[in-house]
């Protein structure tokens, strides 16, 4: 048996603790800005349209069973999946580069591709530390330390203009050890809502082509930042056409409202050569047998529902509305948000709440703001002063924009 203190108390995950002192507070006005899943305008979980319709679909399937899928998931799910964040017309697609394997959404993507990099990552004399964006998603943080991979961080959040700190992030990637490992977040950066523009995308490209760094990025939001599918793959398009190799992980978590279900992939896309192909079945030979150990095979359902959708052309269309409607919603609460505070005249700048974009917004507030909008205003939020934009509704945001003013004054 362990001995009796060998196993230490954990604290409670920050984010699911939030959660939990939401659900126990009993006030009608309390507000959950905590979790980062959509909710619609009635503050309610919203299934989108499309994946009821092919919820449907699945039901009435009479061939519908409960098999296992193959180690790498359900081929129709991860081809087009693929082809989502590299455009159906990629060269890499065309020409084999790209491994994909379904994961457990995107935190198992996050977690496939660590393990991969530990295992096989080992360039002659190269740093093998993954570099974080300051801040990042906190789970970042556990996910490659477990597999044994060194963090270490990169500037991202410039405090004073809650905007990108493009020099400090540079200036730490051209410091870094050559082909150190860089996280990026393809768009919709979590905690911060702050993304680099394409031009600055260019500037990151720049520096880490001359680094011979590896870039891993974690997708997200594809469709739910700005409502475009193609525009926020905008960075990962960039960089492929660089003639980057590189690895992805991506969630149809948020863009399907599939959180639950854990629809994800992992892909790898090796960069031109003439033996890509070969190193591409080697690679996915590999992560083949690193998915066995650790889950066998992928979850079928959510797969199905979102290989339903992307194989069916009045389907995807449909899908990209369910899109609008997601990140529209939020961009207009950020609108309104804004224009509440400025109305009001509270204290600082809010310009950053229209600039930034996604699911989060950093406001700015101080721990200490953000704990007093918890006990006094029954407003839920992480410490960080990160609020969930889709926590937000017409009855809501007035009275979250007052507290704020109360708070900062
Ligand atoms: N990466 C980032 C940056 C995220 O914000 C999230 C969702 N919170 C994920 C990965 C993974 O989420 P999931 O495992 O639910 O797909």
């Amino acid at each position: 048996s362990f001995p009796a203190d060998a196993v230490p108390q954990a604290p409670e995950d920050a984010l699911f603790g939030l959660m939990r002192a939401y659900r126990a507070d009993e006030s009608p006005d309390k507000v959950d800005l905590g979790i980062g899943a959509y909710r619609d305008d009635n503050a309610k979980p919203w299934v989108l349209p499309v994946v009821k319709k092919a919820d449907e679909i699945l039901r009435n399937d009479p061939e519908l069973n409960h098999e296992y899928l193959p180690i790498a998931g359900l081929a129709s799910f991860t081809s087009r999946a693929a082809e989502l964040l590299l455009s159906p017309s990629s060269p890499a697609l065309a020409e084999k580069r790209v491994a994909s394997v379904q994961t457990i959404s995107g935190t198992g993507a996050c977690h496939l591709g660590g393990l991969f990099l530990s295992k096989f990552y080992k360039v002659a004399g190269a740093s093998r530390t993954v570099y974080l964006s300051n801040p990042t998603w906190a789970n970042h943080n556990q996910i490659f330390t477990n597999v044994g991979l060194p963090i270490a961080q990169y500037p991202y959040f410039d405090k004073k203009t809650k905007g990108l700190d493009i020099e400090g992030m540079k200036r730490a990637l051209a410091d870094a050890p050559d082909h150190s490992i860089i996280l990026l977040h393809a768009c919709a950066h979590n905690p911060t809502g702050v993304d680099p523009t394409l031009a600055q995308w260019r500037e990151i490209a720049e520096v880490m082509a001359a680094k011979k760094h590896f870039p891993f990025f974690d997708c997200a939001y594809q469709g739910f930042a700005s409502g475009d599918l193609d525009r926020d793959a905008g960075a990962i398009r960039l960089f492929l056409e660089l003639g980057f190799e590189l690895v992805i992980a991506q969630s149809f978590a948020k863009n399907f409202g599939l959180y639950g279900e854990r629809a994800g992939c992992f892909h790898f896309v090796a960069s031109p050569s003439s033996n890509a192909a070969e190193i591409t079945t080697r690679v996915a030979s590999q992560l083949a047998i690193l998915q066995r150990s650790e889950i066998s095979n992928p979850p079928i359902y959510g797969a199905k529902i979102a290989s339903t959708v992307l194989n069916d052309k009045a389907l995807f269309a449909e899908w990209k509305e369910n899109l609008l409607t997601m990140s529209g919603r939020i961009i207009a609460m950020r609108k309104a948000l804004r224009a509440k505070l400025e109305e009001l005249g509270t204290p600082g700048t809010w310009n950053h709440i229209t600039d930034q974009i996604g699911m989060f917004s950093f406001t700015g507030l101080t721990e200490a703001q953000v704990l007093k909008l918890r006990s006094e205003f029954h407003i839920y939020m992480t410490k960080n002063g990160r609020i969930s934009m889709a926590g937000l509704n017409t009855k809501n945001v007035d009275y979250f924009a007052r507290a704020v003013d109360k708070v900062v004054r």
